[in-house]
């Protein structure tokens, strides 16, 4: 019981000292190290560039990555093309 709650302490630790912000696409909480300078959603794979202006604790979203969104749109555009044949 008290080794199961000391191992939450140390993941909730662990979750504090990487950073994370909400994706603007679908909401999911994405999780990334310190400093990084994108990140990647887990959930629908769009990617944002970060800001740490704030400080290091502070990461905000200053923007998509368009190789990597448009990318993403395009195929589901042509999914969504193929699903209507
Ligand atoms: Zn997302």
């Amino acid at each position: 019981m008290d080794n199961k709650n000391e191992t939450t302490m140390h993941s909730l630790i662990k979750t504090r000292s990487m950073g994370s912000v909400r994706c603007l696409q679908c909401y999911e909480r994405i999780s990334f190290p310190a400093k990084a300078e994108t990140a990647a959603c887990p959930n629908c794979g769009f990617e944002w560039r970060l800001s740490w202006h704030m400080g290091d604790n502070f990461p905000r979203i200053r923007g998509p990555v368009w190789e990597t969104n448009n990318r993403l749109i395009a195929e589901a555009e042509k999914k969504a093309k193929e699903e209507k044949k």
